[in-house]
């Protein structure tokens, strides 16, 4: 859990502190401490967007007190992104901080932004998959970072795609050993994602012969006003085989209709192979996050848990203090 982050000691005495050039308002009425770096802003403005610190800020009588000092102890720099975000009204944020951020002082609204960020990288429908088959250009291993950081973060809703991207690039081996990001680090997926894909792949191998490639052995096939039976049953066949090439069986479940499969049928059974195939690309979609144990797509939620940021204000990771300039 992302929790063990946060839970560090605070790094800086107050006498080493550095003001932070990121969010530092001469007419500021609240400083926040991170690690070392101060920040001056603004009670009324911070409170807006964390209801965290509002709650926090806010006395007996809900008004704010003069000037008050809150400790965090978690990344300055997450810090300063994060007030950057809530200052700067331009479409730039740096992600991954105000996810972290957003999701630890319950700001729905950045929480969001963020996510829709992360989230913009994936496609989110049969359609837009077809457009933007996503998997087949990436490494392996930023999946597995695409993975962790939507589990750490509760952005749930791409969790099926990015199985489903982890199951098709990644072998059983390299599941479990990690797939390399570079000569020195190396991108591990948690043992209970390793077992949903491996779960998955097995899922997936049969619905894309049930659905994906029906077109392989439905009935539609020859069809009715076929132009030559013989050629296009050979044709079926032999398509059957090249699809299914391999000793292992490869993950196709969502691949679009591919140009060399073109011509080979006669154009009325092509018409028929071609609607069955996206009709089953479609049902695996519908079906995508049972394959790997995840609620249904409408089911499947970015919400932030708040229980974390309760146990941080419980352990005291945030907390007010006084003035200590
Ligand atoms: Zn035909």
């Amino acid at each position: 859990m992302m929790a063990s982050n946060f839970l560090e000691a605070p790094s800086s005495q107050p006498s080493q502190l550095q003001l932070s050039t990121a969010a530092f308002f001469e007419d500021g009425n609240l400083t926040i401490i991170a690690q070392g770096q101060t920040f001056q802003v603004h009670q009324a403005v911070v409170s807006r967007h964390s209801t965290i610190l509002r709650d926090l800020l806010r006395g007996p009588g809900n008004g704010y007190q003069s000037h008050q000092v809150i400790h965090i102890q978690c990344s300055g720099e997450d810090v300063g992104h994060y007030l950057n975000a809530i200052y700067d009204s331009s479409d730039e944020i740096t992600v991954m901080p105000v996810l972290n951020m957003g999701r630890l002082l319950g700001d729905v609204c950045l929480y969001e932004r963020a996510a829709n960020k992360l989230i913009a990288c994936v496609p989110t429908s049969a359609i837009a998959w077809t457009y933007m088959p996503f998997y087949k250009e990436s490494d392996p291993s930023f999946f597995i970072d695409l993975y962790n950081c939507a589990r750490d973060y509760d952005i749930m809703t791409i969790l099926p795609q990015v199985l489903y991207a982890i199951g098709s690039t990644c072998s059983a081996e390299s599941l479990a050993f990690g797939i390399p990001r570079s000569p020195t680090s190396t991108a591990y997926l948690p043992a209970t994602a390793q077992l949903a894909c491996l779960r998955g792949k097995e899922g997936l191998c049969r619905s894309q012969a049930l659905l994906t490639f029906a077109w392989l052995h439905h009935r539609n096939i020859p069809a009715e006003h076929c132009r030559n039976r013989t050629d296009c049953c050979r044709a079926r066949k032999t398509l059957s085989r090249v699809i299914f090439a391999g000793a292992l069986p490869t993950i196709q479940a969502l691949d679009n209709w591919a140009p060399e499969w073109t011509n080979k049928l006669c154009n009325r059974c092509e018409l028929a192979a071609k609607n069955l195939h996206e009709a089953g690309r479609e049902a695996v979609w519908e079906k995508l996050p049972s394959f790997f144990g995840l609620r249904p797509w409408n089911e499947l939620k970015n919400e932030p848990d708040i229980a974390i940021t309760e146990d941080l204000l419980r352990g005291g990771i945030i907390s007010i203090g006084e003035i200590e300039r």
